[in-house]
């Protein structure tokens, strides 16, 4: 049981997490922080917090969890303006798509308190923002992976680990550096993919009669192209070495199709898409879910 949780950031993941929480029964009093009135308004109105604290010292007092759901680049901000302000027996824990980087600015803010920080990530999102795309089954059935430090107060990611089990998701626990090259392979990289088509297409003088025409595949394969740019800004420049290592991989095999394609080695393409259509059949649909957005 929470007795006040603080969530730092109601959009979509904060929000959600708070209404997974409240249907649960699991937290007394939910309190949110953000920049913008008129956000926190409105998640107040939409019965997602209890209350809505203007300043951050306000939000945290007396907080026994605080949860970190800004964009990963205004992370390193708000753990140093909480740092002096957190109560002594609070736990702090975060949702940001890259571990390595929020660690980092966290051992760097927190200081002697970095016990009491659990790194985490909901494997579970969708191309919408804002609280007012939040539901309380966001994470039901889906994966949350925490990133502790081998100086991590286990009670802490205890209380982290009960958090997430209380909204159905299932909690792994993995290395920082591993979580990051496996979310820019699963992730990074495909949402790197769906804007880079999209801008492709954009490039071409007969556009318009391209996107006129443009249906399901295109719009399959494109669909995360819709997420929120300030959020693939962040995520991009955090993970860098690891994303750029994927992109690097993924040109190596664009360029192998390129070859088979301008030599017409049909064994290879054949062999290719067999090999691709087989393992994209066994992965499960996204309602029963373990996808990542
Ligand atoms: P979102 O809907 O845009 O919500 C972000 C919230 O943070 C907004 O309520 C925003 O409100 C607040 N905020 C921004 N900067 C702030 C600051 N400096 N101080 C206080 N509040 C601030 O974004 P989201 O999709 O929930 O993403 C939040 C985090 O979850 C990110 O770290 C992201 O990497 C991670 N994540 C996202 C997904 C996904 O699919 N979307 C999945 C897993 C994890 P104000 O503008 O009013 O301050």
């Amino acid at each position: 049981m929470i007795n006040k949780l603080c969530i730092i950031g109601v959009g979509l993941i904060g929000g959600s997490l708070a209404r997974a929480l409240r249907a649960a029964k699991v937290a007394g009093t939910i309190v949110g922080h953000g920049r913008d009135p008129a956000q926190l308004q409105r998640a107040l109105d939409l019965g997602v917090i209890d209350r809505a604290e203007r300043l951050l010292a306000d939000a945290v007092r007396d907080a026994d969890m605080v949860v970190l759901a800004v964009p990963v680049g205004a992370m390193a901000e708000v753990l140093r303006e909480l740092a002096p302000r957190l109560d002594a027996r609070a736990t702090v824990t975060d949702v940001g798509s890259v571990k390595g980087a929020v660690v980092a600015a966290a051992r760097h803010a927190l200081g002697a308190r970095f016990s009491v920080f659990v790194p985490g990530h909901p494997l579970a999102g969708t191309e919408k923002s804002g609280v007012e795309a939040s539901f309380a089954r966001l994470f039901d059935g889906k994966r949350v992976v925490l990133t502790p430090e081998p100086d991590t107060d286990p009670g802490a990611v205890q209380r982290v680990t009960d958090m997430w089990r209380a909204t159905g998701a299932e909690v792994l626990t993995m290395t920082a550096a591993h979580h990051d090259e496996a979310l820019a392979a699963i992730s990074h990289l495909p949402h790197m993919l769906a804007y880079t088509l999209v801008d492709t297409l954009l490039r071409l003088d007969d556009r318009d009669t391209m996107f006129a025409l443009a249906a399901s595949s295109f719009r399959d394969v494109t669909r995360v192209a819709a997420s929120d740019p300030g959020m693939w800004h962040d995520i991009c420049l955090t993970n860098r070495a690891a994303l750029v290592k994927m992109l690097k991989h993924y040109r190596g095999q664009l360029d192998e199709l390129l070859a088979a394609i301008e030599s017409g080695d049909g064994r290879y393409l054949r062999e290719l898409f067999e090999r691709a259509k087989q393992q994209r059949d066994t992965l499960p649909e996204p309602d029963r879910g373990r996808s990542v957005d």
